[in-house]
């Protein structure tokens, strides 16, 4: 997926989520923490950085220890992942050489990714009501 559709991915899931105007508009950047990570230190491409199982756990972690700053970055986290697990390459479950889930519903930059994008826009506009 692209950064453009991650931004709306994440901004249309928190609108769901919150509807709450700062929550949204703050996490159109930060829907690119995974690949921001993968640039940082160099690693390859929806490798640990995209691991589902580290996302959830921080964002768990992070809610265990009452760290609403960093529950929110992690649920960035956790919502790139998943948008991309419905890409063809799919993303690690558990680490970078585990099992991936995959479930090939778009290439990266595709009609299909922007098919993908408005049906998930559709679902969170039927939730957030
Ligand atoms: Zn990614």
């Amino acid at each position: 997926m692209t950064w453009r559709s991650h931004s709306a991915f994440n901004v249309l899931a928190f609108y769901a989520i919150t509807k709450d105007p700062a929550s949204f508009l703050v996490a159109a950047p930060l829907a690119w923490l995974p690949d921001g990570l993968e640039r940082i230190f160099r690693s390859t491409h929806r490798g640990w950085s995209h691991s589902l199982l580290c996302w959830v756990l921080a964002f768990f972690g992070s809610l265990f220890l009452a760290q609403d700053v960093l529950a929110f970055l992690c649920l960035n986290g956790v919502l790139h992942v998943v948008a991309d697990a419905f890409s063809q390459s799919g993303i690690p479950i558990f680490a970078p050489n585990g099992p991936r889930l995959a479930l090939r519903c778009y290439s990266t930059g595709t009609l299909a990714e922007f098919l993908f994008l408005m049906l998930f826009g559709f679902i969170a506009y039927i939730i957030s009501r």
